[in-house]
């Protein structure tokens, strides 16, 4: 199963992939995007997470 990499030092913590895929994300009470699972199952909404991320800190591993 595909697995997602964020780099957490450029997470600003918009928020966007957590609202999109909150079965994928989580932003931590620093503010930080983390993941919620190891092995993405939902593909379609983690790609748009990672397509809408900002700073394009979200990346396929
Ligand atoms: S969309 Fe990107 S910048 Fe925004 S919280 Fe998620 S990982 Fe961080």
């Amino acid at each position: 199963m595909p697995r997602i990499h964020i780099d957490a030092t450029e997470c600003i913590g918009c928020g966007a992939c957590e609202e999109l895929c909150p079965g994928v994300f989580r932003i931590r009470d620093d503010a930080v995007s983390e993941l919620l699972v190891e092995d993405v199952t939902d593909l379609p909404c983690a790609q748009e997470a990672i397509d809408t991320c900002p700073v394009e800190c979200l990346h396929w591993e």
